[in-house]
């Protein structure tokens, strides 16, 4: 790796501007899910155990440069101490020049959380005299936010510019665990993909059939390949237009020796409603007033097969209408199996985006992955092969702290 980590720093006495992402779901002024803050509680814990003094700094919802009183960070200090065990003091000024005063008289072992970093308009826009407000809060910076490292704003990419830089533990677990997958993989490596539509996925889909040697391929979006090739998907959801865009992908996985799975079975109703009549049929031989809902059991099978003989896995999207079941099944069913061989030692499986990481939750199987990406966009752009700026931004830094 070409960046360092919070080891190859020095931060001893130093100040740690540290950009996390603890953009927490929130429900009248409550955090629905702390998930997020759980997750950077390490880095902060080592940071103050190696003498540094940590700055936070993230974004919370989308104020879109505006102060917008109900997105303050002040709403995750009580949470985000008991995470680290430790007090954290929030500074109510703007975060940038603002926030000068307050860092200034920062004592040792202390914690501090700058406001929400989207009320200023020169964090998206990525203004130079922003970063280096910033920059000038800390002696260092640690980025431990992967999930907003597809975005090149101030505090991800700005900052690291002007000063030392290193990937804080979270983003380092997370881009090891995606370079295992995709950079030098076992074989053979096979990706499922799921979801509604291949229009919001066509990248991911080009880039998967170049560098797998199987693509399971589920969702709304198999639809879209099935009437392509002629089959009747009746009042199934599927992209019309998208016909010809489907089959150059098959042919594309044809040329590079990707095998693509398409289900040969489907589960079929009028609707998607829990409770509703199904049926399993062969693909094409619903009747005109139904719907693909799900994969049937034998192309259940064949995706188990699939996976049976994987050494890796990378997986974004559900199989079927995962949140209603029994469309779930097969989603559930094979992510048991992911797990299963994972947790034998037998496949490193790295899955992400927000619905399959509900879908791998419902299937209680989230702990049994080897990596469970919750970074949606960053992940689906590290998936398409893609430079993240952040990441970028960490690998040419100016000098060595
Ligand atoms: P995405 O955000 O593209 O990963 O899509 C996830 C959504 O795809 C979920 O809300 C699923 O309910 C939906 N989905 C999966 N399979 C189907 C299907 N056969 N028909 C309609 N929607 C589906």
């Amino acid at each position: 790796m070409t960046w360092q980590t919070l080891d190859d720093l020095q931060i001893r006495g130093r100040r740690v501007l540290t950009r996390v992402d603890i953009n927490v779901p929130l429900d009248r002024g409550r955090i629905a899910d702390s998930t997020r803050i759980q997750r950077v509680a390490p880095t902060i814990r080592r940071i103050l155990e190696r003498g540094g003094r940590p700055i936070l700094m993230s974004h919370l919802g989308r104020p879109g440069g505006r102060i917008v009183p109900d997105l303050s960070l002040v709403a995750v200090v009580d949470t985000l101490s008991d995470a680290v065990n430790h007090p954290v003091t929030f500074v109510q000024e703007l975060p940038g020049r603002a926030a000068a005063p307050a860092v200034d008289g920062m004592g040792e072992d202390t914690i501090l959380l700058l406001e929400n970093l989207r009320f200023m308009p020169g964090e998206e826009k990525n203004d130079p005299n922003f970063a280096a407000e910033l920059a000038a809060l800390g002696d260092c910076f640690c980025n431990d936010a992967f999930s907003t490292a597809h975005r090149a704003h101030a505090s991800t990419v700005g900052v690291p510019r002007l000063v030392p830089s290193c990937a804080g533990l979270l983003m380092q677990t997370e881009l090891a665990a995606l370079e295992i997958a995709l950079t030098a993989p076992e074989r053979p490596l096979v990706a499922v993909v799921g979801g509604a539509k291949i229009s919001s996925k066509l990248d991911l889909l080009d880039a998967l059939v170049r560098k797998t040697d199987a693509m399971i391929i589920g969702g709304g979006m198999a639809n879209t390949f099935l009437a392509a090739q002629g089959v009747n998907v009746g009042r199934s959801l599927y992209e019309p237009d998208l016909g010809k865009t489907a089959l150059a992908i098959l042919a594309l996985a044809g040329a590079e020796g990707c095998t693509v799975l398409l289900p040969s079975d489907v589960v079929v109703a009028s609707e998607p409603r829990e409770g509703v009549a199904s049926r399993t049929v062969r693909a094409g031989q619903s009747v005109p007033g139904e719907m693909i809902l799900d994969y049937g059991s034998d192309s259940l099978n064949q995706a188990r097969r699939v996976i049976g003989q994987a050494r890796t896995v990378v997986w974004n999207g559900p199989l079927g209408v995962f949140e209603i079941p029994p469309f779930d099944h097969a989603t559930i069913a094979l992510a048991r199996f992911a797990a299963k061989r994972t947790m034998a030692g037998d496949l490193f499986s790295v899955a992400g985006g927000g619905d399959t990481v509900a879908a791998l939750n419902a299937a209680q199987v989230a702990e049994s992955f080897s990596y469970l990406s919750t970074a949606g966009g960053a992940f689906l752009q590290w998936l398409e092969g893609r430079t993240l700026p952040a990441v970028q931004a960490l690998k040419t830094q100016p000098a060595k702290g």
